[in-house]
């Protein structure tokens, strides 16, 4: 049985982060990552569309806990300790430049995420860190005094064990051996499958500011809105899929939303409409929309929704027609069958109770020396860099528990 002082399971975001903090700030114990894979990093790499979004440019802990569906209450103390600022300056001080783009995500002015990726491998080998590929955990038991790893080729021993496996179904199934419970894993940060004429033919047309509603629910978000080819994407969407992600995994993705795209009140439409057919009376009603956000080709398949034939004046338009655009506008119903992946980024909800949890150390409430941190727990963010800010939040308070001996 291979000996060390400390054992991570997973050599992602976390588990690096993790693994780099303890070896610094405490040379004298022996860290190794056990990975499955023959390679390290690889949800790094393809993050961002390749350019990884680090973090998110938000400094008060109280707002950058509203980003996280799952983990809100508990990420609030854990960010008074290590947040945003806290990255930048870590990754500052390894000689990583971080830039804010105008919605706020973060990344590397390098524009790529291997710079991320080297910067964690040279620096967990300048710590001494033990990289170990191939590694599939299948078995952990709780010693006298500590835990016994097990993987195919390798038999180990630590005093304390650190899980960083991410959205891992076998190693929940292990975890659950460990008595912690697991709070069923679903989908989050998914676009919307919608087959509807409104949508047909324009895809790549979006409108900067929607309300996008789920019917009979609770839930809306307000943003951007995409058309693709295959239904709804962008902020709002992905978003509300957050929000919701529970919710739609039970309904099986078979839902209403409600998508109101100028994210107006229908009164306030109603009276738009009524002035600009008053000003402009002899214009043809297909030449533009009256809100410039609307494009001309989503308009043409407003006006095809709502039986207005995009030949006549304005001034031909009877209340009945006004009534009928002012509902599209604001109120279109839209039926999603399904859902389908958002390749920048997409994140497990679900994992480890957080209620077993001590979020001071980011250990077990369960077994001392037994900690947790990244996405194995149930705690996800919305898009935009916080899912790998939750990733280093927890791998540097796990690491300062685990380094103060
Ligand atoms: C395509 C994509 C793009 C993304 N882009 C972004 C982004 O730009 N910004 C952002 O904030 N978030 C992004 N995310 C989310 C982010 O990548 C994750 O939230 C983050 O990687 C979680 O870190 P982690 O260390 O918990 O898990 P991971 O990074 O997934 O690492 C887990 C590691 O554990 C290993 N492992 C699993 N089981 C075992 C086992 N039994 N034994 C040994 N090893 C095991 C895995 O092989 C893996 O290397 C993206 C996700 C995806 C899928």
């Amino acid at each position: 049985m291979d000996h060390k002082d400390v054992i991570i399971i997973g050599g992602g975001a976390a588990g690096f982060f993790a693994a780099i903090n303890i070896a610094e700030s405490n040379p004298d114990l022996q860290v190794s990552i056990l990975e499955k894979s023959s390679k390290v990093l690889q949800k790094v790499k393809v993050s961002g569309g390749g350019r990884c979004n680090v973090t998110h440019a938000c400094f008060d802990p109280k707002d950058l806990v509203s980003y996280y569906p799952r983990g809100e209450k508990e990420l609030l103390g854990p960010f008074h300790s290590f947040m945003t600022g806290d990255t930048i300056e870590w990754f500052e001080k390894k000689g990583i430049e971080l830039k804010v783009e105008e919605d706020l995500r973060m990344f590397p002015v390098t524009n790529s995420s291997q710079t991320i990726i080297d910067c964690f491998q040279s620096s967990a080998e300048k710590a001494g860190v033990e990289i170990l590929l191939n590694q599939n955990v299948h078995h952990i038991k709780i010693a006298e005094k500590g835990f016994e790893i097990e993987t195919k080729t390798g038999r180990f021993r630590s005093e304390k064990l650190l899980i960083t496996t991410g959205g891992n179904s076998k190693m929940w199934e292990l975890i659950k051996g460990l008595n912690h419970t697991i709070v069923d894993p679903v989908p989050s940060l998914f676009t919307f499958k919608i087959k509807d004429e409104l949508l047909q033919n324009i895809p790549g047309i979006s409108v900067p500011n929607a309300l996008i509603s789920i019917k009979n629910s609770k839930y809306s978000a307000q943003g951007p809105v995409l058309v693709t080819h295959w239904g709804l994407s962008g902020p709002a969407v992905l978003k509300l899929s957050s929000l919701a992600a529970l919710e739609l995994a039970d309904k099986d993705y078979d839902f209403e939303i409600a998508l109101n795209w100028i994210n107006s009140t229908k009164e306030e439409t109603d009276e738009r409409l009524w002035q600009y057919k008053k000003q402009n009376p002899k214009k043809k009603v297909g030449i533009r929309s009256p809100y410039s956000e609307i494009s001309r080709r989503l308009w043409e398949n407003m006006l095809t929704r709502a039986h207005v034939d995009r030949d006549q004046n304005w001034s031909d338009l009877s209340k009945k027609h006004i009534e009928s655009l002012s509902l599209v506008l604001t109120e279109t119903s839209l039926s999603v069958k399904g859902k389908t992946t958002f390749k920048e980024e997409f994140v497990t909800a679900g994992g480890v109770d957080l209620k077993e949890i001590n979020f001071k150390r980011f250990e077990s409430r369960l077994h001392s020396n037994l900690y947790f941190a990244g996405e194995v727990l149930n705690i996800d963010g919305l898009t935009g860099g916080f899912n790998f800010q939750n990733a280093w939040t927890g791998g540097y308070i796990a690491a300062r528990a685990i380094s103060t001996i």
